[in-house]
């Protein structure tokens, strides 16, 4: 690791700065500011000294006013801000600021000498504030195109997908395979449950529930990101059609077609597929 490196990773923090950080994104995001990204989270002490060295026994402005970062202790991180923003906007540091105040969360920019409006920071100490939680999966960007999100869970209509007709079967195992790592990416990106591919491992998902799942899976991926199917889900979809055709479940092999087909044309062909197989 060189000592020009930043990490951004939230999992090199400490569990309780994780939270913390997530906990001031969602509040952001709830308050309408979408547009902050990570820029920094653990240095190791050579980057700290390293920095320390800058505008001191080494050219360059001064960058940090101490050795002893939390930093180091991986308790604190930078951020900044992204379009229409520009990078280090003082206006939207502040409202990030005065959100991390009534969280409990320290502030760089209220420091009364060397301010340092990016930085944010907890003790170890640190608990989640009465009234508050973690409502869903907070997105924390760590960079500039992705924007903060939050997303919650909507039990109730994965709840009714439940106990719904036969249960799935496939007479292939690779279909079964594909199926079973379909669900697990989901799970791995945060959109559905975990119980739902414990169910699946157990042989109790239903070819209804399956495909109601799918559609989910592919509903939020898309609010998720703004193209709609992913280039992995793509794939995935095109390997499944090819082998739906080498069954013989489609009379024409849909594999190629995949980039030029609409979301909706995806859909009933993999409408027609569930229900041709179920
Ligand atoms: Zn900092």
């Amino acid at each position: 690791m060189s000592v020009t490196q930043t990490i951004r990773d939230l999992s090199e923090l400490l569990p309780v700065a994780q939270q913390a950080c997530r906990l001031l994104f969602q509040e952001c995001y709830k308050a309408g500011i979408q547009n902050i990204f990570v820029t920094e989270t653990y240095r190791p002490q050579a980057r700290q000294n390293y920095l320390y060295e800058q505008g001191r026994t080494r050219s360059g402005p001064i960058v940090t006013w101490t050795k002893a970062s939390r930093h180091t202790s991986r308790l604190a991180w930078d951020i900044a801000c992204s379009s229409p923003a520009a990078l280090y906007d003082a206006a939207l540091l502040s409202r990030v600021g005065a959100i991390a105040r009534k969280l409990g969360i320290t502030w760089g920019g209220d420091w009364e000498n060397n301010i340092d409006r990016p930085h944010f920071e907890v003790k170890n100490t640190w608990t989640m504030p009465n009234g508050y939680k973690l409502e869903g999966q907070v997105i924390v960007p760590s960079n500039s195109k992705l924007r903060v999100q939050l997303i919650v869970e909507d039990n109730t209509e994965e709840d009714e997908l439940m106990d719904k007709g036969a249960l799935f079967n496939p007479g292939s195992s690779t279909l079964r395979e594909s199926a079973e790592t379909y669900l697990a990416q989901a799970v791995t990106e945060g959109i559905i449950q975990d119980s739902h591919l414990k169910d699946f491992q157990n042989n109790l998902m239903t070819g209804d529930r399956l495909f109601g799942l799918f559609l989910t899976i592919e509903q939020r991926r898309s609010t998720r990101n703004s193209n709609t199917f992913t280039v992995t889900g793509k794939s995935e979809l095109a390997a499944l059609f090819k082998r739906a055709y080498e069954q013989g479940i489609f009379k024409i092999d849909h594999s190629g077609n995949i980039n030029t087909m609409t979301d909706g044309e995806i859909n009933s062909l993999l409408a027609a597929y569930v229900n041709r197989k179920v």
